[in-house]
């Protein structure tokens, strides 16, 4: 892989905060890396911004690697798809945008998945009067990917404002 230095670029490192960043070349996506703290993501595309207003706001445009869009990997696959929307159904309620979040290339095993290390956060719960801390996903931090939002929340609002507009004309 070569890499063109792109110190003091519009945005720091996610992880640590450093301007030394550098873009690599010559792959299928296109990472930025941290020569600081050696850290690796997927490059905010062009056009859009890491944040705005310090806000990690949505991106105008689905990624080109979108999970929601018309031939994605997870769309392909069927089973994949399927617990993905009952994730979404059942759990977790979001999805989020994998553009700019660290990679943890130090513990992936050799030809895995690299796993996203979206941030988190320390809170705590009192159980029986002791306090007991725990890690959750800070997700102020995090950015809602726009492909969901098209595809999941775009419609309901839709259909939500032609109730609404039924309902005026009652
Ligand atoms: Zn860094």
């Amino acid at each position: 892989m070569s890499y063109t230095p792109k110190y003091a670029d519009q945005i720091r490192c996610p992880n640590c905060r450093s301007h030394c960043i550098a873009c690599g070349t010559g792959l299928a996506q296109m990472y930025d890396f941290c020569t600081k703290c050696l850290k690796l993501w997927e490059r905010i595309p062009v056009g859009e911004h890491f944040t705005i207003d310090g806000e990690m706001m949505s991106f105008h445009l689905p990624c080109d690697n979108c999970a929601f869009r018309g031939k994605s990997a997870e769309r392909m696959d069927p089973e994949r798809w399927n617990e993905l929307q009952l994730s979404l159904a059942y759990g977790a309620g979001a999805f989020y945008c994998h553009k700019g979040v660290p990679l943890d290339v130090r513990n992936a095993e050799p030809g895995g998945a690299l796993e996203f290390e979206f941030p988190k956060k320390r809170k705590t719960v009192d159980i029986a009067g002791a306090c007991h801390p725990y890690q959750t996903y800070d997700r102020e931090r995090m950015r809602m990917c726009r492909g969901y939002l098209n595809k999941h929340i775009k419609p309901m609002m839709a259909s939500s404002s032609e109730c609404h507009a039924a309902r005026a004309h009652d």
